[in-house]
């Protein structure tokens, strides 16, 4: 592990000494980062490597997949090279990430949801709400390129976000809204409306 080097490099070289064999989180501890010494929080950076740069490591949550049985403390990477479709989340530029949810109105440009909307699959939980790929969406890969032009990205929820098993969610129209509107908000809508009609 050459000095110099990043601790996700460093990282990703030792996994890859060690294609499908374990490696165990105190020798992650151990990797060094850019000035020789270990670093602080090093398990985000793994899962960095898996969610960001797409690497494909699992660890004992993995096991029902893998059939690995794995410890808490043990990682593998499965394979050498990163799999951008394994890419659970990218690191946004803040002023894309703004840019862009403000353009689509921070709401989910399929299902419309919002972040004060219910989780549909989760209950007691709201919605959270990502930078998704339009590309990778359509379900073309490859160019992963200008990842800072925010023609790229649109807005989705995490459960948009997470795939095919969402064809049946509902969408969120804007009766929905209003019917989850306060009373007194609900009269205005309705006095609005009513002005409206009888003009
Ligand atoms: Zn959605």
């Amino acid at each position: 592990m050459a000095k110099g080097k990043s601790y996700k490099q460093n990282a990703i070289a030792l996994f890859k000494s060690r294609i499908g064999k374990i490696v165990k989180s105190s020798e992650l501890a151990r990797v060094p980062g850019k000035d020789g010494n270990p670093i602080s929080h090093n398990i985000r950076r793994i899962f960095e490597l898996r969610d960001e740069d797409g690497y494909d490591i699992v660890n004992w949550k993995d096991n029902d997949k893998t059939g690995l049985n794995l410890k808490v403390d043990e990682w593998v990477l499965l394979s050498p090279e990163p799999n951008p479709e394994k890419i659970r989340s990218r690191r946004f530029n803040k002023r894309v990430w703004l840019e862009v949810m403000k353009r689509d109105n921070y709401q989910c440009q399929i299902c419309g949801r919002t972040k004060d909307d219910d989780d549909p699959f989760r209950p007691g939980h709201k919605v959270t709400l990502h930078l998704g790929h339009k590309k990778a969406f359509k379900g073309r890969s490859g160019d992963w390129g200008a990842s800072n032009d925010p023609d790229n990205y649109m807005v989705l929820c995490n459960v948009c976000n997470e795939g095919a098993k969402n064809t049946d969610v509902k969408e969120i129209t804007m009766l929905d809204r209003v019917k989850k509107l306060d009373e007194k908000t609900k009269k205005e809508v309705y006095e609005y409306l009513k002005k409206e009609f009888e003009k």
